[in-house]
C-alpha cells in the first residue's frame, strides 16, 4: 500500500520542530524527512539528524543531477528535499512527513497533488517575535534584524494559508500537538481504512481533524490574520 505525504509549512519561530519532536513519540509509523540545507548547525543540531548540512558547492551539484524534489532559497540559505528520501518511503509504505517552507510545498504539490498539506499559524506576531526571542537567547545570541526578518516573511507566509488543506494556530502546545495526531490518524482512515481505536476514540479524532479543515478554520484564523495585516483579498 503507498504511504501518505504530509506536509507540514510555518513561518521560522512558529513551534513546527517543537511539535513535530512531540508527534514522533505519539505516531507510529510516521517518517520525517531530513532535508539538505546549506545553513550551519544551530544550537544542539546534529548533522544527518536535524538536516544534512553540506556546502553552497556540493548543494549546487545536487541541483544540477537532478537529485531534488524540491528545494528553496530561505533567508540566503539552500534548503532541498532529497527525490530518495520520498521514494524510499513510499515505496516500502511509510508515510512522510515533510517540515519546508511555503515555496517548496507549492512545487511538491504540483508533482504529487495527493499530498496533504498542513499550515501552522502562530497567534500573533507579538508571539512570534517572543518565541524567536526565546530561541535565539537560548541558542546564544539575539539578533534583532533577524528577528524583524523572520517577523516580515512571516506575514507573507501566512498571506499562503489557502493552499493548504489544514490550519492549525499554535497557542496551546499540547492542543496543536494532538490536532496534528489527529489530522495524521484520520488522514489514515480516510485513505487506507486503518487508524487509531475503536468508535468513540475515532470519532473523537475524525471530530478534531475536521475542525482543522481550512474551510472550517475560519473563525479561528480571523484574529490571527487581523493581526498579522492579512488581508481575505490578500489570501484569497
Ligand atoms: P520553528 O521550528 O517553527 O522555527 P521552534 O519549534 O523552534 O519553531 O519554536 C520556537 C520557540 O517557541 C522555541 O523556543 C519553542 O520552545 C517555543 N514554542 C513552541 N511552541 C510553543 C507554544 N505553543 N507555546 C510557547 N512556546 C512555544
Ligand atoms: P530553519 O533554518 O529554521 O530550520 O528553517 C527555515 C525554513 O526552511 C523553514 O520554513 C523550514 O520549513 C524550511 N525548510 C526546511 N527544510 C526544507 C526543505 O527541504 N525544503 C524547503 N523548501 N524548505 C525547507
Amino acid at each position: 500500500m503507498a504511504g501518505i505525504l504530509f506536509i507540514i509549512s510555518a513561518p521560522s519561530g512558529s513551534g513546527k520542530s517543537t511539535i513535530v519532536n512531540q508527534l514522533r513519540s505519539l505516531v507510529a509509523g510516521l517518517e520525517f524527512s531530513i532535508s539538505w540545507t546549506t545553513r550551519s548547525p544551530r544550537g544542539s543540531e546534529v548533522d544527518s539528524r536535524e538536516y544534512h548540512f553540506t556546502t553552497r558547492e556540493h548543494f549546487e551539484e545536487m541541483i544540477r543531477c537532478g537529485e531534488f524534489l524540491e528545494y528553496a532559497e530561505v533567508f540566503g540559505n539552500y534548503y532541498g528535499t532529497a527525490k530518495a528520501t520520498l521514494h524510499e518511503a513510499l515505496a516500502h509504505g511509510r508515510d512522510l512527513l515533510l517540515d519546508i517552507d511555503v515555496q517548496g510545498a507549492a512545487q511538491v504539490r504540483k508533482i504529487m497533488p495527493e499530498a496533504v498539506s498542513i499550515f501552522l499559524m502562530p497567534p500573533s506576531p507579538d508571539v512570534l517575535a517572543y518565541r524567536l526571542r526565546n530561541r535565539s537567547r537560548a541558542e546564544g545570541s539575539v539578533q534583532e534584524v533577524i528577528i524583524g526578518r523572520r517577523l516580515a516573511k512571516a506575514r507573507q507566509e501566512i498571506e499562503n494559508y489557502r493552499e493548504y488543506d489544514y490550519i492549525l494556530v499554535n497557542d496551546i502546545l499540547d492542543r496543536a500537538v494532538e490536532e496534528m495526531a489527529a489530522i495524521v490518524a484520520a488522514e489514515r482512515l480516510r485513505r487506507n481504512g486503518s487508524g487509531n481505536g475503536n468508535s468513540p476514540d475515532r470519532e473523537r479524532l475524525l471530530d478534531i481533524a475536521d475542525a482543522c479543515r481550512q474551510e472550517n478554520s475560519e473563525a479561528r484564523i480571523r484574529p490571527v490574520l487581523a493581526a498579522f495585516g492579512v488581508t481575505d483579498d490578500v489570501a484569497s
